[in-house]
């Protein structure tokens, strides 16, 4: 028993955040409009008040987990950097949270945490490799492996929306030209769609999307790939035109053994996958006599050592 856990889904336009109890199901859910100017105070402040409201409604939560857009340092709690939110370099996000909550808090990236949570609902067996793509104001993607994350040697894999698809076209929050970001994006659909009409935009960005993903397939070889992110709102004529991307650009052999499926949590994905974060860290603090192991788990009495920007200056 752990009690109520509070997750909660860092996007670019807005938070959405879960409360789950001890079986994992989702009690509460409370979602709250924000912009590329949510910095660690104002973030730090509405989670508090996320969790007033939770014990409000009865659930007086016993840990946080985030899923955050942008770079994480899961095992030390650090915000790396991020090209969604406006503020954010080397934060040390788990420890101001804990230092303001008193309870065990946890961080990873928005994808990777929607990628477990997606896992746990499709049941075993897991896929061989599993792909996760979620579309949004931004472009994250997710690996797992055997039914594990795959987070790389420096916790940054899956940046499948900073992967270059067009170096002439527009430069991207990173700094680089023509990423799938600035060509596949739910924004980038808005903004074209003045002029080449809706369908038009969605086509646009559902085949940059169908390249950027086919890249990928033709390097992994999975056997699933899971899309996720408001831009599936469109509907089935967006993940159409990405499969018939996928059929033009993959080896038949890949293509014939992967499937491309929507995500079976919807948006509560990463909501849901950071809550059981949460969880496993609460479980952690409970069973666990010495902690100073846990990943992402925030003590007070330890001091994080400041890692240096992964790429200086490219990064807001
Ligand atoms: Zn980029």
């Amino acid at each position: 028993m752990t009690g109520p856990v509070l997750g909660v889904d860092v996007g670019g336009s807005k938070v959405l955040a879960v409360v789950l109890d001890d079986d994992g199901c989702v009690r509460l859910t409370r979602k709250r409009a924000t912009g590329r100017g949510t910095d660690p105070d104002r973030l730090v402040r509405l989670v508090v008040t996320l969790l007033d409201e939770a014990r409000g409604a009865g659930y007086a939560c016993t840990a946080v987990g985030l899923g955050f857009p942008g770079l994480v340092d899961h095992a030390h709690g650090l915000v790396r950097s991020s090209v969604m939110l406006d503020g954010w370099c080397e934060v040390a996000l788990t420890e101001e949270l804990h230092s303001v909550t008193g309870i065990p808090c946890v961080l990873d990236n928005d994808v990777n945490v929607a990628a477990l949570a997606e896992l746990e609902a499709r049941g075993s067996p897991p896929p061989s490799c599993m792909l996760m793509v979620a579309v949004g104001t931004g472009i994250g993607g997710a690996i797992c492996l055997d039914g594990e994350l795959f987070r790389g040697v420096s916790g940054v894999s899956g940046e499948i929306g900073n992967t270059t698809i067009d170096p002439s076209a527009e430069f991207c929050w990173c700094g680089r030209r023509g990423c799938l970001n600035v060509l596949a994006s739910g924004s980038v659909i808005e903004e074209l769609t003045p002029r080449l009409g809706r369908e038009g935009a969605v086509t646009h960005a559902a085949r940059a999307l169908g390249v950027g993903i086919a890249n990928a397939v033709q390097l992994l070889n999975p056997d699933l790939v899971v899309l996720g992110g408001g831009v599936l709102e469109i509907g089935d004529s967006f993940l159409a035109q990405v499969r018939e991307t996928l059929a033009h650009e993959v080896f038949p052999e890949a293509l014939a053994a992967c499937r491309v499926e929507r995500t079976v949590l919807g948006h509560a994905a990463a909501a849901i996958g950071a809550g059981r974060l949460a969880a496993q860290a609460g479980a952690g603090l409970q069973s666990s006599p010495d902690r100073s192991g846990t990943p992402g788990l925030t003590r007070p009495s330890r001091s994080l050592p400041r890692l240096p920007p992964l790429l200086p200056g490219r990064f807001t």
